[in-house]
């Protein structure tokens, strides 16, 4: 009889443990930045769309039976419907006041897709996910091009298109000119002498919205990485930021962790930012000092204000680090019941990760 009891209970455990899913997650990111010229009320949104965007990749992994592609997808197409971020319908302008958007996706298994400088639609993350499954191509850059891709997939774009910009971007625009007009947008240096020759007088400042970018490890130990932006205010038409490039602005290998980057573009290509974290995890460190030694070194490059990142590490470590005032993000895991955010340069997510989240300030429901 007792021999009998512990062969069920051994039975019991062994389906448990069958069954038992491997710890799994998500963060995304609102884009690294100064804090100084976003209000409170834009924070807050800005806040409580990184939840929403977190809630909703985690749930299609948790319930939907999902891959971390489809959650990194799901997530960042969130935050590019809603005008908050420098994404999609959010976008900055280039200096001739179109919207022209990178994105990027990869999966662990090394597949990736990226497209750069285009339009067609402001889903950017789905164009690039198209890129990566429907054709033997990297990166696809430019609105012909892409839309000759489209219709020969038959992957509809109509009704995503970003022909023309809202009237906050238009707005936002116009106080950048006038910038650039008194010589007072510092952003670009060699390209303020290019400035009038593109029909203005001059070059640019911070970033008031940041790009998106999304990682995540599903319950099969899937890593997928993915980021989406419009790039920088006032760029040059047809610059092409890191976001579209593997190795720069994101990174993702099954057997080292997903990485996602967002700062000055230009800065983060010339180090391999994002490669670099995933290097370091190959070494045997955790996401989160990956994230920490990196920006470490892209401060020593760059200078500060350059950047920021966010990483999850095969085993479910997540890391965010940056060297701007502020890198909005949240996290959920499937060890955590609510989604955690940090905003801060300071905050880190460890405190709250590996201590009891305290009080309502980092809490969401
Ligand atoms: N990294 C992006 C770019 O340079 C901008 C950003 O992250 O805000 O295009």
């Amino acid at each position: 009889m007792i021999k009998s009891l512990e062969a069920l209970r051994s039975v019991e455990i062994g389906i448990g443990l069958f069954h038992m899913k491997k710890e799994f997650g998500i963060v995304v990111h609102g884009g690294a930045g100064k804090l100084a010229r976003v209000s409170r009320s834009d924070l807050s949104k800005r806040r409580a769309k990184l939840v929403e965007s977190a809630s909703e990749g985690f749930k299609i992994m948790h319930f939907k039976g999902g891959s971390a592609t489809d959650a990194v997808e799901s997530a960042i197409n969130v935050l590019e419907s809603s005008k908050l971020f420098n994404a999609g319908l959010g976008s900055c302008l280039t200096l001739e006041g179109q919207v022209r958007m990178d994105a990027a996706i990869m999966n662990g298994d090394l597949s990736c897709g990226a497209i750069a400088d285009q339009s067609l639609m402001y889903k950017s993350i789905s164009l690039a996910r198209k890129v990566m499954e429907e054709s033997d191509h990297v990166l696809m850059v430019g609105n012909d091009s892409l839309r000759k891709f489209c219709d020969a997939i038959g992957y509809k774009t109509a009704g995503f298109e970003v022909s023309y910009p809202s009237r906050a971007q238009i707005s936002r625009f116009n106080e950048f000119l006038k910038l650039v007009g008194s010589r007072k947008y510092s952003d670009w240096k060699r390209n303020t002498s290019l400035f009038n020759k593109y029909l203005l007088r001059n070059p640019v400042p911070a970033e008031q919205t940041g790009t998106v970018g999304c990682v995540a490890l599903d319950a099969d130990g899937k890593l997928c990485s993915g980021v989406s932006t419009g790039g920088r205010w006032m760029k040059l038409p047809g610059r092409v930021g890191d976001s579209a490039i593997v190795g720069a602005g994101l990174y993702a290998c099954n057997s080292t962790g997903a990485v996602s980057a967002t700062g000055a573009g230009e800065e983060i290509i010339r180090i391999c930012l994002s490669k670099m974290v995933s290097d370091f995890m190959r070494d045997g460190l955790g996401a989160q000092l990956a994230c920490e030694i990196a920006i470490k070194v892209l401060s020593k490059t760059s200078g500060n204000g350059t950047g920021g990142l966010i990483a999850i590490d095969k085993d479910g470590g997540v890391g965010r680090a940056c060297n701007t005032e502020v890198l909005p993000t949240a996290v959920r895991l499937s060890s955590i019941p609510v989604p955690l955010v940090v905003i801060s340069k300071e905050e880190r997510l460890s405190q709250l990760l590996f201590s009891k989240p305290k009080g309502k300030a980092n809490r969401q429901k």
